[in-house]
């Protein structure tokens, strides 16, 4: 029989609707049968995550502040579903036990990690389902980094011995056992943590939208969605700002060629968008040649010229490492013979800027050096790009029929991205270009 490991998102567990809907998808289907939920999030616009209410709450109690009335709204969240939900179960005792460790201080990640156990005890008794504490089977080393190898051991043998099991997400254990979080919305690491362990077939990951859409929705009305997209294509997107996941859920599942399935609580009928790993997966092979348009603002370049740059050897690795000395990552690094540019995130020069170009200048003594602040990029990825002819052509072709000027072009050996660098101002123009050539490519026939 299958296993699915299901994760479903704050929203999708808000209030007792939610927790309806979340448990009319679990009984649906007998293999979805380990569930890592997150805290209660928002019910509405403008409402309140609890794990924003534990932080704040916390807060206060540390700076010895009174928080009972805090303390009051966020045992409310948990007291209505309950309520609604016409449960015989009180979690009273957990509320005092918290109260007083906020009270004690027993530290921010433990603060922010009840917003998941709460609710995980609260869903396991809904469902019928054992709970199992994220605290005595997800483990951190004492740097605070993830120790996968001791927690796949633990967390596999233990399921091994569950057929069900709710396991909260977002947190787990120090080596002293004091608790500790992933980073914010890390309870899909959690959820990809969990498949890995369970073997599964599929880690489906609940939310609140449809899967991944072609390009972002702020800029393309009405983007198509995507159906299949490879965890490198993924990996490339959400690089450039496509974000419905977690970056570091990727790691667990693809290490163990597990794929993951992103559908929406709200409409459970819809397919959602299937993560697959590179080239193993029988969905892998693809008609559409662009998976997902993605970008960003915010990158400058450093350009230097230099006569003879090309028989300089050892040229490149000087201007590296100025930036390596100032702990600055590079973007990309286009090159022409006796040209060398390197583009960066904005943010990693501020501050620094005219100490970087001096140390260049000393160190490879360029004929030339010239800085440009205002680059957007954008990416344009997919793995149908391999075997087709004339993709980078119609990508600039759109661009210059759109009127824009390409500043720079970057495309990675592997064939599967092309990323073309443009004026902050014909960033959105750009987009819009390149999807409306081949989003048509992409129409479900
Ligand atoms: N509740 C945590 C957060 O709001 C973790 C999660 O939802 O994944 O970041």
């Amino acid at each position: 029989m299958d296993i699915k490991v299901v994760k479903f998102g704050g929203s999708s567990l808000a209030d007792a609707k939610q927790f309806e809907k979340v448990a009319a998808i679990i009984k649906d289907d007998p293999t979805r049968r380990y569930v890592v939920p997150s805290a209660p999030g928002k019910r509405f616009s403008g409402d309140d995550k609890v794990t924003d209410l534990l932080y704040r709450c916390y807060d206060h109690a540390s700076k010895g502040e009174d928080i009972d009335a805090e303390f009051e709204v966020i045992m409310g969240r948990y007291n209505d579903i309950i309520r609604d939900l016409k449960l015989d179960f009180s979690l009273e005792k957990e509320f005092a036990q918290i109260k007083n460790a906020f009270l004690c201080h027993a530290g921010r990640d433990y603060a922010a990690s009840r917003g998941e156990y709460l609710n995980g005890l609260i869903l396991a008794k809904y469902l019928g389902f054992p709970f199992l504490d994220a605290a005595g089977v997800i483990f951190f080393n004492e740097d605070g980094s993830f120790n996968a190898k001791l927690t796949n051991t633990i967390l596999s043998s233990k399921l091994r011995t569950m057929h069900n099991a709710v396991i909260p997400g977002f947190y787990g254990a120090m080596p002293n056992d004091t608790i500790r979080t992933f980073s914010r919305g890390g309870s899909d690491i959690t959820g990809s943590i969990v498949a890995r362990a369970a073997d599964a077939d599929l880690y489906e990951n609940w939310t609140d939208v449809s899967g991944f859409l072609m390009a972002d929705p702020r800029i393309i009305t009405n983007p198509r969605p995507i159906r299949v997209i490879t965890y490198h294509e993924l990996r490339e997107l959400s690089y450039m700002g496509a974000s419905v996941l977690h970056e570091d859920a990727i790691f667990p599942v693809r290490y163990a060629g597990i794929p993951i399935n992103i559908r929406n609580t709200n409409q459970p009928e819809a397919e959602g968008t299937m993560i697959v790993p590179d080239s193993k997966h029988p969905s892998y092979e693809t008609k559409e040649i662009v998976t997902g348009i993605a970008g960003k603002k915010g990158f400058c370049t450093i350009t230097l010229e230099k006569d003879r740059m090309n028989d300089e050897v050892g040229f490149g690795r000087k201007v590296l490492q100025v930036f390596e000395n100032h702990n600055i990552c590079f973007e990309h690094l286009p090159s022409g013979i006796d040209t060398m540019c390197v583009i960066l995130n904005n943010r990693d020069l501020e501050g620094v800027k005219d100490m970087v170009i001096n140390e260049i200048c000393q160190t490879v003594e360029p004929d030339t050096i010239s800085f440009d602040d205002d680059l957007a990029l954008v990416a344009v990825v997919g793995r149908g790009m391999v075997k087709a002819k004339g993709t980078a052509s119609r990508v600039f072709k759109a661009v210059a029929a759109a009127d824009v000027n390409i500043r720079m072009i970057d495309q990675g050996s592997s064939e599967q991205n092309i990323v073309i660098g443009v004026a902050e101002s014909c960033f959105e123009t750009a987009m819009r270009a390149i999807y409306a050539e081949f989003s048509e490519d992409n129409a479900i026939k």
